[in-house]
């Protein structure tokens, strides 16, 4: 069995549309994808109705999360697995999530414009395409205006990394631990550790979380050294939470494959197990 259990289409910054996501998923021999876009449960349905015979598919979603608990206070990202798509606590709050991408996308283009860059909200916000906006939206603009090569340089200091990475209105992370269990998902801390992203959350918070319902931890990840990853695993085992391995598939967005790092089929059937049934695991 091969599970990739992180994956972004169009319904946020992903490449694929979702029917083309399970599309490639099953071209690249896996038996397991999880959807997982950003704030959003929106490419659910084009999934399900384009899931192809053979393969099952964990609907998701990625949370804008952060601890406030250090200042500055530290952006984190939580996969949340099977939850009821109306469960109205989670549903409020992915939206206020959306619409706080959108102020903070209008911001960076108008960061950028007082410094000459020739893009505008308009074409950013096309670039989305209704879904979820994020900054690799704003990295493609980069892009057209001939100002950057690729995603990856449009993420450099110089650009969406430091000069203009504005902050959203995150979820905190507690409270996002809650309403994912209430809405009966399964939550998941997506790369822990990826020091490469930016500042990482202490071993205690990851405590702190494993005692307010975290299920499990994101530990095969392209954005973990080697030393991160085996970091992960033992305090995993440590704690007693699950450790998924996934690809954080974003199409061209990002070099990845699908499956390119994957979950083992007791961890995938620990979270299944933990779900609280609202949304099963559909199979085509
Ligand atoms: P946002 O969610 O709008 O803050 O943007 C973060 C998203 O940008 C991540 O989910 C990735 O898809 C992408 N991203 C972050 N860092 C990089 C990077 N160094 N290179 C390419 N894409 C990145
Ligand atoms: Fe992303
Ligand atoms: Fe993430
Ligand atoms: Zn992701």
């Amino acid at each position: 069995m091969r599970i990739d259990l992180h994956a972004h289409s169009t319904a946020s910054d992903g490449t694929c549309t979702p029917a083309e996501l399970v599309e490639a998923a099953r071209a690249a021999g896996l038996d397991v994808l999880a959807i997982t876009d950003h704030d959003t449960s929106a490419g659910w349905d084009a999934a399900v109705a384009a899931l192809p015979a053979g393969l099952r598919l964990v609907r998701g979603a990625e949370l804008s999360c952060r601890w406030y608990g250090m200042t500055p206070s530290i952006p984190l990202h939580l996969l949340a697995y099977l939850f009821d798509p109306a469960a109205a606590g989670l549903v409020a709050e992915l939206a206020r999530m959306r619409a706080s991408r959108e102020r903070r996308g209008e911001r960076i283009v108008a960061a950028l414009r007082v410094d000459g860059v020739d893009v505008s909200w308009q074409e950013v916000r096309g670039y989305a395409a209704g879904g979820t906006v994020g900054r690799p939206h704003v990295a493609q603009a980069l892009i057209r205006a001939g100002l950057v090569g690729d995603t990856t340089e449009a993420f450099a200091p110089r650009w969406l990394g430091e000069r203009y990475r504005l902050p959203k209105d995150d979820i905190d992370v507690f409270t996002a631990l809650a309403l994912v269990r209430e809405a009966g998902g399964v939550p998941v801390f997506a790369h822990p550790r990826a020091t490469r992203r930016g500042r990482v959350v202490p071993d205690e918070l990851i405590a702190a979380m494993a005692e307010a319902g975290l299920v499990g931890l994101e530990a095969d990840h392209p954005d973990h050294s080697p030393a991160e990853r085996s970091h992960v695993l033992g305090l995993a085992a440590e704690l007693g939470l699950v450790a998924t391995g996934a690809s954080d598939f974003h199409g061209t967005h990002k070099p990845v494959g699908l499956g390119a790092h994957t979950t083992a089929p007791v961890a995938y059937e620990r979270i299944v197990a933990a779900a609280g049934g609202a949304t099963p695991v559909v199979e085509g």
